[in-house]
């Protein structure tokens, strides 16, 4: 099948409707073929997969955030496991002295059981991370949950400060919270969003989402707020370094974030080598195929970095 794959390149044949192809391929596949094609996506099924990946990161300037693939757990018991198992990396990251916080989703510890139970998981992991001088993003899942996790987070900022949140360009509702929010310190990560939201409560074309962004960004400086610019939008990037510029924005009260194996064509070397601060969102877990193939089905022009990689080392 490589063979095949590998012919094709040399053939230089249409890479686009290829990559597509094999896209659409790839979620029917036994995992263990598949697997080539999920690899730059996610570190490893292990803790200690994970904190390989994070070092070498770290030796080559970048920090990283740690998420372990799941959500939606319906189970009490598999919460509290999933909650015991980030303890245990706070742990193994201070151990290790990485330079690695944690990203959690909220229906990962419990907000699909019962917003007490997500509370009392987040509390703990709250005081997991003031322990070891760490830090806690809350991420942000669909709408349903939004009003949740914002309480959740505030019930969590009252144990440590080092908590933030996740801010999502494409609803309407977030310039209001991010006004709210950013009256007390406030460390917000902002993304457009991912989850399909109706258009009465978000916006829906690319340029409206970019502007609220940028919106955010200069409601996130004003308040003084520390921001975690998630995106691999190279025009958004683009602007938010020319206003960062135009204002002399201090590199310290803002990083950029990307995930772990989205091709960036060396922007973020670049963004190093300028002095700026680039933090990776490395998952891993064993749920690593479903979350994959939806990486791959956003871009599938991975397939060409794979099957470049995949030539190169036979
Ligand atoms: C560090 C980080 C944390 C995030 N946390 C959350 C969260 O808590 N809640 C939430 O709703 N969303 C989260 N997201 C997802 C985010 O909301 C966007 O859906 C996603 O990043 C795509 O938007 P974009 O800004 O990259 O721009 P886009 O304009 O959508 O993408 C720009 C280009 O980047 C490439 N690209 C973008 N995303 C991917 C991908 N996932 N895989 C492969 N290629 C891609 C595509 O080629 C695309 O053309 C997070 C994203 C990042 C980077």
């Amino acid at each position: 099948m490589f063979f095949l794959f590998s012919r094709v390149i040399l053939l230089n044949y249409n890479m686009l409707s290829i990559n597509n192809i094999i896209t659409s391929a790839v979620g029917y596949l036994p995992k263990w073929l598949a697997k080539p094609f999920a690899n730059p996506y996610v570190a490893g099924e292990n803790q200690e997969d994970v904190l390989k990946k994070v070092k070498v990161l770290n030796e080559s300037g970048m920090c990283a955030t740690v998420d372990m693939l799941g959500e939606h757990t319906k189970d009490q018991d598999e919460a509290k496991s999933v909650t015991n198992q980030y303890c245990e990396i706070f742990q193994k990251i201070s151990g290790l002295n990485l330079d690695c916080n944690i990203s959690v989703k909220p229906t990962h510890v419990g907000l699909d059981i019962s917003y007490e139970l997500a509370r009392d998981n987040f509390l703990k992991l709250t005081s997991t991370a003031k322990r070891f001088s760490n830090f806690l993003r809350i991420d942000m899942e669909s709408s349903k949950g939004t009003n949740h996790t914002i309480k959740v987070y505030k019930e969590c900022k009252l144990v440590y400060d080092n908590v933030g949140l996740v801010l999502q360009a494409y609803l309407k509702r977030s310039v209001d919270d991010l006004k709210l929010l950013s009256k007390q310190s406030f460390n917000s990560r902002i993304c457009k969003g991912i989850y399909n939201e109706s258009s009465q409560i978000s916006f829906n074309s690319r340029v409206n989402i970019n502007e609220n962004y940028i919106k955010m960004a200069k409601l996130m400086h004003q308040s003084s707020s520390y921001a975690a610019y998630a995106t691999h939008d190279q025009d958004l990037i683009d602007q938010l370094i020319a206003w960062i510029k135009a204002n002399k924005i201090s590199k310290s009260s803002f990083e950029f974030q990307v995930l772990y194996g989205v091709p960036m064509q060396g922007r973020l070397e670049q963004l190093i080598n300028q002095g700026y601060k680039v933090r990776i969102y490395v998952p891993y877990g064993k749920d690593w195929f479903d979350y994959s193939v939806r990486r791959l089905k956003e871009n599938p022009n991975i397939i060409k970095y794979v099957l470049k990689n995949f030539l190169k080392s036979n």
